[in-house]
């Protein structure tokens, strides 16, 4: 269970984020959804440790973390970014496995996990030596995510994995992403913008805006009692442009 109380950012004059209280229970997908600037990487980032709170205090399995402890935490977390955020002087295979050389993990360890993670995520293994740009898209958050997952990590973090991918590869993801989540069970907390792949993967939704949250719960929740007029304005502008296609195919 990761649990957040009255944890805070900003920026400037920026309230990035203000006291925010956030429990995601272990093996849940919970996702975060909002406008442009609402927060959203922010308090994925606080998580992940990448930034420091202004207040309040992070737990990870009961463990509050701390700048002395972060980093032992996040081998406990992987994370995921929109373009993959892959070290593109390394291999696919230098890529997925940079942390655990770096922790000087047995090289047949090494290897069957890669093996493994390849299966996993369905790359095909005679890519391991190519270099991030001579992949598509799609490859990438594939080695991207085998990245995330090589020290098996409780917290899975993604922040837009799936923004940067055309509509195609992006619903084909969607659908193995979600059946690898199931096989692992692992507790994640993804972000996205687009309410329909929220409602896909998310058990629990956590809608925001400037800097706050404003509904958590499932997306038939915030769908027939919306806590603001926001979350209902936030739904409907998302489902017109798809209710305007059908209504041409009608
Ligand atoms: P989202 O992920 O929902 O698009 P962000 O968390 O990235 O939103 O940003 C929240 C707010 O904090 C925005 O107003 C953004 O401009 C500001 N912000 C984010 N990161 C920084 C930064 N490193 N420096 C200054 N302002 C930032």
């Amino acid at each position: 269970m990761l649990v957040l109380s009255n944890v805070s950012k900003h920026y400037g004059d920026t309230q990035a984020l203000a006291p925010t209280d956030l429990q995601v229970p272990a093996g849940e997908t919970l996702v975060l959804i909002g406008p442009s600037g609402c927060g959203k990487s922010t308090l994925l980032r606080l998580i992940a440790g990448l930034i420091q709170t202004d207040s309040g205090a992070l737990r990870l399995e009961g463990t509050v973390l701390t700048p002395a402890n972060i980093l032992h935490a996040r081998q406990r977390m992987g994370y995921v970014i929109q373009e993959g955020g892959l070290f593109p002087h390394l291999t696919v295979r230098d890529n997925v496995t940079v942390m655990a050389r770096y922790l000087h993990r047995d090289t047949g360890w090494i290897d069957s996990r890669l093996k493994e993670l390849a299966e996993l995520v369905r790359l095909p293994h005679e890519l391991m030596p190519r270099f991030p740009d001579e992949l598509s898209g799609g490859q990438r958050q594939r080695v991207s995510l085998m990245r995330a997952l090589m020290l098996d990590p409780e917290l899975l973090l993604l922040d837009e994995p799936l923004g940067a991918l055309d509509p195609m590869i992006r619903y084909e993801l969607q659908q193995e992403l979600k059946s690898i989540f199931g096989q692992l069970s692992k507790t994640v907390v993804m972000v996205t913008h687009d309410i329909a792949e929220a409602a896909f993967f998310g058990q629990t939704l956590v809608l925001m805006r400037d800097g706050r949250i404003v509904q958590t719960g499932p997306f038939t929740e915030l769908a027939q009692k919306p806590a603001e007029p926001f979350v209902e304005q936030f739904i409907t502008a998302q489902r017109e442009p798809m209710e305007q296609l059908a209504a041409v195919l009608r």
